[in-house]
């Protein structure tokens, strides 16, 4: 049977038509002449109203009409009569796919706490705010691609399953077929991974920068977008153990190309959201009104969500190197009132409290930070020839050309560099921080032939959601969250 979206009904059927729309009822209202009954099918947030008369249908029909029940409903759409919506549904025939027991069915026409809804992960996105939420993901994921393919990237495909223990090897998940009773094991007594499925130890991975790299120097500006897996038993609002990650990566782009393409991307991917998701980012907006509303004054936004969207959009990001921001810290309030958490000086990592005050305090927008400390990256981070000096002229380093882009409210959204691409340098590198170059002799080929500067960086696809959305908790950007004892659905 030929049915409508509900979105294409309300964006654009004439009244007097004759159709058939499908879905799900959010509520019933009964009135002494007319039974309302609001039918959503996901298409968009806006529900339909199908009217009947009172009388119309059968007593076995209406009783089955409650929330959550999935109907057929064949009728004309007429000018609606009363206020809230320009057209209904006056309803002809009802066919009822599927009632849902209104003792047992678990959402109500009320509001629920999103811990709630995070127990009931499996219905959840049939509420306003977790299908709204799963549009703008999907909104913002179409970007993504359309971004890159527009400006000349190709979507590379970086392995699931990887060896490289080069990197976080403390936070992988490991991938095995042993049996965990009864592993082989070697002569020395560790378990024999040469007995495994691929022969050697793997695990899921971290990062597709590695393979990412290979792709660059040799196709010019590659993307990666995929599953990316930590085991940090972080239990933080920003952190999934699996969770989707972006990394472009470009030959020929230096730090600054690579600011500059970071900037634009995320840019352009909001700017898609706001022209694309009106009907959406409005619900989320006055979803967070209200929300704001049972914070401390002190505490509350200044901005809508809309209004902060398009501020990113609008201004420019701010860019200073990371003994700059060391500087702003030390002499900033908290700082000198021992307000932070964690005390701030030249070569610490930086805490989300101090990003947080840099973009949320001090430069209120958001802000990339380049020349961290060598010390606390990563190995393949193009190192600085020249030490780094403050205003007060004191030298401190060594630095790499390594960048962060840092969002208000979320913190990190981005982690970059330009790579190392001279071999007698990364080799050293990896040297002193004990990477043995056997294991990944592949990715030095890379320096070893035809090698050429470049750059990429990796946004977490998660905190971008969360950042458009405006929901202050991860675990709710994405369908089905996987957090430390967390993967029931
Ligand atoms: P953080 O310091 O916030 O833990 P990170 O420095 O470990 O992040 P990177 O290795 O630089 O993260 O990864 C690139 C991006 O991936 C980050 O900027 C962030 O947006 C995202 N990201 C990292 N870890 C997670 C996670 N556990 N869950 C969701 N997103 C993440
Ligand atoms: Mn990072």
């Amino acid at each position: 049977m030929a049915y409508k979206s509900i979105k294409s009904v309300l964006s654009g059927a004439e009244a007097g038509s004759e159709l058939t729309v499908k879905g799900w009822v959010r509520t019933k209202r009964e009135s002494k002449n007319a039974i309302f009954v609001a039918l959503n099918d996901g298409s968009t947030i806006n529900n339909l109203q199908a009217v009947a008369e009172a009388g119309q249908l059968p007593d076995d029909t209406l009783r089955l009409i409650t929330t959550g029940a999935c109907l057929a409903v064949t009728g004309t759409l007429v000018e609606s009569q009363g206020s809230g919506q320009a057209v209904e549904l006056k309803i002809g025939e009802v066919h009822i796919y599927g009632p849902a027991d209104p003792e047992k069915y678990p959402l109500q026409p009320k509001r629920h706490s999103l811990e709630f809804l995070r127990e009931i992960a499996h219905l959840r996105p049939r509420t306003n705010t977790f299908s709204a939420i799963l549009r703008v993901r999907h909104a913002l994921a179409f970007a993504v691609h359309k971004y890159y393919n527009d400006n000349g990237f190709f979507y590379l495909n970086t392995p699931i399953i990887t060896a490289s223990d080069a990197e976080g090897a403390g936070e992988m998940f490991r991938v095995s077929t042993l049996d965990p009773l009864n592993p082989p094991k070697t002569e020395d007594g560790k378990i024999d991974y040469s007995q495994d499925f691929f022969g050697r130890e793997t695990n899921l991975t971290v990062s597709g920068q590695l393979e990412g790299e290979l792709g660059a120097l040799a196709l010019g500006k590659i993307y990666t977008f995929g599953p990316t897996f930590r085991a940090e038993n972080s239990n933080t609002t920003r952190h999934l153990a699996e969770f989707w990650m972006i990394e472009p990566e470009m030959a020929f782009y230096e730090l600054e190309d690579n600011m500059a393409l970071a900037e634009d991307f995320v840019k352009s991917v909001i700017r898609y959201a706001l022209d694309h998701c009106a009907d959406d980012l409005a619900f989320l907006e006055n979803r967070l009104i209200e929300e704001e509303k049972t914070k401390k004054k002190e505490e509350q936004s200044e901005l809508t969500l809309l209004e902060k969207l398009r501020f990113v959009v609008d201004n420019d990001f701010e860019r200073l190197t990371y003994t700059e921001a060391v500087e702003i810290l030390r002499n900033s309030k908290p700082a000198k009132k021992g307000q932070f958490q964690y005390e701030v000086g030249w070569g610490i990592d930086l805490q989300s409290e101090h990003e947080r005050y840099l973009v949320e305090k001090h430069f209120k927008k958001p802000v990339i930070l380049t020349n961290y400390p060598r010390a606390i990256k990563s190995f393949y981070m193009k190192q600085d020839n020249e030490p780094a000096t403050n205003s007060r002229g004191e030298v401190f380093g060594p630095t790499v050309r390594a960048m962060d882009v840092l969002f208000p409210g979320i913190g990190e959204i981005i982690g970059g560099s330009q790579r190392e691409d001279d071999l007698d340098k990364l080799t050293t590198r990896m040297a002193e921080v004990g990477i043995d170059p056997e294991a990944i002799w592949w990715y030095l080929d890379t320096r070893r032939f035809g090698t050429a500067p470049h750059a990429g960086f990796g946004l977490g696809f998660e905190r971008l959601v969360l950042f458009v959305t405006g929901m202050g908790n991860i675990r709710d950007v994405i369908p089905f969250p996987r957090a430390p004892k967390q993967a029931e659905f």
